[in-house]
């Protein structure tokens, strides 16, 4: 068995205010062939588990490139054309292979490029011929489309938001890869839109039990693979929107019979899965009045993982005007604070320009006495899966009665160790506000004892019904408003 692995992986905010580069490919995660490191990053799922699984199989594993960048907005043409094309001469210098397996994102938009792995899955097919097997692992958050789905033999989303399945899933994909070369099964897939952009959080009611049942239902009775495309709704394209996607064995009305049948469960628990999201002020108060805490305020328009900025000071500067204190906040990223902390050094006290720097999203810089409370170079954050997160040179700086931790690569809050690190007792503090939406969820909710979800202005905002769509399709709830 000769087997095929690579991965080419971003989330595109179609409305983020800073394009996606090589060199953000570069700050996040990119490897040449062959030189992928032991460890699990979001979008290797397919080539660690291909690695496990043929360590006592005996396949021959060509590696191929490993790309992936932090979300942000429109990719350059260049980028996506230049790794895209490493993967496939990668692709075509290990040909003939029986299996192909990628690791995609699902949500990458480029400039000239709506859908870029139905474009990249197209040239795959082409080059590979139809009887290799090519698989794909996707983050729910793609845009699932048509051209996806006929050019690969088996896709598999992640079923948990947080991601905390991304080698499960590749597992299950390299399985299920295999034994279709091995002509032991012959997965057909059906796909089903729900007309809906749902925020699907498994960490609770109704969607824990939606992903029990598909995993239930898979495995039994010809079904092969059940996944729920969540969507990604900050991305403009004509492919946005919730999907459900099932495999049967050979039979194609059974899985056409089941994605409707998934489909309109989803569709009925549209409303239980809505999202309570306070403004600022009504946030603050919640969670002022909780006797115990912390409380962790999740400002998900800022999500650094949604393609936002990540340096927006609306939350912030309403704790400073409130006189909220024993609060810490973060990850902001500010490499121009940074610098200047690493400059002044630990211990020292001054008035700096915290956040606010990139577009009018961001809000307005705040201007702090600040005491600079830790310094770290080349600061490792444990991220989902256990996988090491880069932060960059940070610092953890305290105005006001509020510890901020200031980075240089963009992140999202994932793991607690980025504020205790350096020094910031989570445990002691009243509030927590963490820029992320929902991946910080795994590791926070083991400290904090409240989750407040708050609705702040900026690029990735939970208000759908403010966003200038001209591509997506119409009618899409809740952004239209529609029966059903
Ligand atoms: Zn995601």
């Amino acid at each position: 068995m000769r087997i095929f692995s690579a991965s080419l992986a971003t989330e595109t905010n179609t409305f983020g205010p800073m394009p996606t580069s090589t060199s953000s490919f570069r700050d996040r995660g990119y490897y040449p062939a062959g030189k992928h490191p032991e460890t699990l990053t979001l979008f290797s799922g397919p080539l660690v588990a291909a690695r496990m699984r043929g360590k006592d199989a005996g396949w021959t594993l060509i590696e191929g490139m490993v790309a992936g960048a932090q979300p942000s907005g429109i990719t350059t043409r260049h980028a996506y054309e230049s790794l895209r094309d490493e993967l496939l001469a990668d692709l075509k210098a290990a040909l003939p292979v029986d299996v192909v397996l990628l690791g995609l994102h699902g949500a990458m938009v480029a400039d000239g490029y709506d859908d870029c792995e139905g474009d990249l899955l197209q040239r795959v097919r082409a080059m590979v011929g139809p009887d290799t097997i090519v698989g794909a692992e996707l983050d729910p958050h793609c845009h699932l489309t048509t051209e996806m789905v006929e050019n690969a033999n088996v896709i598999i989303t992640f079923k948990e938001y947080p991601h905390t399945d991304v080698l499960e899933r590749g597992l299950e994909l390299v399985d299920l890869c295999v034994t279709a070369a091995q002509k032991k099964i012959h997965p057909v897939a059906a796909m089903m839109d729900t007309g809906l952009i749902l925020t699907v959080h498994t960490s609770r009611q109704p969607a824990r039990g939606f992903v029990e049942r598909m995993q239930a239902l898979e495995g039994r009775d010809g079904v092969l693979s059940i996944s729920l495309a969540h969507g990604f709704p900050w991305g403009d394209v004509p492919g946005m929107g919730t999907k459900m996607l099932v495999y049967t064995d050979g039979n194609a009305s059974q899985a056409q019979t089941l994605a409707r049948q998934l489909a309109d469960e989803v569709i009925g628990m549209k409303d239980a899965l809505t999202v309570n999201y306070p403004p600022i002020d009504e946030a603050l108060d919640q969670a002022l009045a909780f006797e115990s805490g912390p409380v962790i305020i999740a400002d998900g328009a800022d999500n650094p993982g949604g393609g936002a900025a990540s340096d927006s000071t609306f939350v912030l500067q309403r704790m400073i005007e409130r006189g909220v204190t024993n609060a810490a906040l973060g990850p902001l990223w500010d490499p121009i604070a940074v610098r200047i902390a690493f400059d002044a050094g630990e211990g020292a006290r001054l008035r700096m320009r915290i956040g606010g720097k990139i577009s009018p999203l961001s809000g307005q810089p705040l201007d702090l006495d600040c005491t600079v409370k830790a310094l770290k170079r080349d600061m490792i954050m444990t991220g989902l899966a256990g996988s090491p997160t880069q932060m960059g040179d940070s610092a953890l700086v305290e105005a006001d009665g509020i510890e901020i931790v200031l980075i240089t690569l963009r992140n999202q809050a994932m793991g607690t160790d980025m504020f205790t690190q350096l020094g910031c007792d989570l445990a002691a503090k009243k509030l927590i506000v963490v820029k992320s939406s929902q991946h910080f969820y795994a590791s926070f909710s083991k400290v904090g004892k409240h989750v407040i979800y708050v609705a702040a202005p900026g690029s990735v905002t939970l208000d759908l019904s403010t966003l200038p769509f001209k591509k997506i399709q119409r009618p899409k709830w809740p952004v239209d408003s529609i029966a059903g």
